[in-house]
């Protein structure tokens, strides 16, 4: 079957998302602007905007990929005040971004998940309900979880890192705590709640193969997200992972890999929100821009202080802008009109994918 025929299937098998995963040359093209039309169509040519906010680099685990796990002493850790996460809210709101995304290590303390209660329920009334608020803080019980959605938390992102139990297995540590079984559990929980579920992968891990990320979509599709955020693997130094690193594909066939991820997902699930996201751009300055015109419809940009930024490094040589980023938003405006898309301004910009639960 040719790649053209294969594109115009109704639904892919693993074997076809295989042998999309690996096209190249002509093929990749095919696939890259067969995913662009099937966007243009479903969610069309607008990109809306989740100013990022890195709340705190504090983490109780200890995953193995990541430069801020627990026992990396050489973190400078920290916290973004509520004080000041709300005047980084309010600047968002302002701008119109339309929606802020709150990232942070995993911590379960009441400090902590009441902190978040008590940003969301100020950012609620300051925007009067009109700012989409997405967190991204990890596995909470679902009694935080209700309560975050009841103050506000309308979206959330848990990636499921992998979908394959075994390579789970072997990037995490053996406890309770980095559990496969209860990332998954986590994440239908958030979706029972009536939460936009969205979950990502991280590709171009050691020991990961095609048929795994062929795996992940299919994950997807039938978990039936309604939003995407994966990226490349980036190695850190200070990480157990860091001793694969010479059995890694090299960054630039992670990102190419990371691209056909997202035009495959696009093609599989047409209406959902998939994010161009930050590790992609640490690779390639115009990859976020390359994932939009492919298939993404969502880029979050870094709104963190300034003075914290230095300080979130889940991987190396991530990109901090020295620029205000006001300059960053007026960048990202040239370079999407110059590719014929535009920002949806001061809208949330909600995955149509979404269907409310009746319940709600
Ligand atoms: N603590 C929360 C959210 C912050 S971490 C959580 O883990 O869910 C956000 C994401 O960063 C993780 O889900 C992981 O996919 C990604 N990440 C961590 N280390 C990375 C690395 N070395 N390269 C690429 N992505 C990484
Ligand atoms: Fe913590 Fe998230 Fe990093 Fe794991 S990936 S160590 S939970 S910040």
């Amino acid at each position: 079957m040719s790649v053209t025929t294969l594109l115009h299937k109704s639904q892919f098998s693993k074997p076809d998302i295989v042998r999309l995963l690996s096209a190249a040359g002509e093929n990749e093209k095919l696939l890259f602007d067969f995913s662009s039309e099937i966007k243009q169509v479903n969610v069309s040519n607008t990109v809306y905007l989740r100013g990022l906010i890195e709340l705190s680099n504090i983490c109780e685990k200890d995953c193995y990929y990541c430069g801020i796990r627990k026992s990396n002493e050489k973190v400078h850790r920290y916290t973004v005040s509520e004080e000041e996460t709300l005047e980084t809210i309010r600047y968002a709101y302002e701008k119109g971004y339309g929606s802020v995304a709150i990232q942070s290590g995993e911590v379960q303390s009441k400090a902590f998940t009441e902190k978040i209660n008590r940003i969301l329920r100020k950012a609620m009334e300051m925007s009067n309900g009109e700012l989409g608020i997405t967190l991204s803080c990890g596995e909470q019980t679902e009694e935080t979880y209700r309560r975050w959605f009841e103050s506000g938390a309308k979206r959330y992102l848990l990636r499921i890192e992998t979908s394959s139990p075994e390579l789970y297995r072997k990037l995490h540590p053996e406890d309770k705590k980095h559990c496969f079984e209860k990332r998954l559990e986590a994440l239908k929980t958030l979706k029972s709640i009536g939460y936009q579920t969205g979950t990502g992968v991280m590709i171009g891990l050691p020991f990961q193969t095609v048929e795994d990320l062929a795996d992940d979509l299919l994950f997807m599709r039938d978990f039936d997200i309604v939003m995407c955020g994966m990226g490349s693997y980036i190695e850190h130094h200070e990480t157990p992972l860091y001793r694969y690193h010479d059995q890694l594909l090299s960054l630039n066939e992670r990102l190419e890999m990371s691209l056909k991820m997202v035009a495959v997902l696009r093609i599989m699930m047409p209406d959902i929100n998939i994010a161009a996201t930050t590790a992609l751009q640490t690779i390639e300055k115009n990859a976020r821009i390359k994932a939009i015109k492919i298939g993404a419809n969502v880029l979050m940009p870094n709104i963190t202080p300034h003075r914290y930024r230095d300080d979130y490094f889940l991987y190396e040589n991530k990109p901090v802008s020295t620029q205000s980023d006001e300059d960053d938003l007026e960048n990202l405006d040239k370079s999407l009109q110059a590719i014929g898309h535009r920002i949806g301004y001061g809208v949330q910009g909600n995955s149509l994918h979404f269907i409310s639960p009746p319940t709600r």
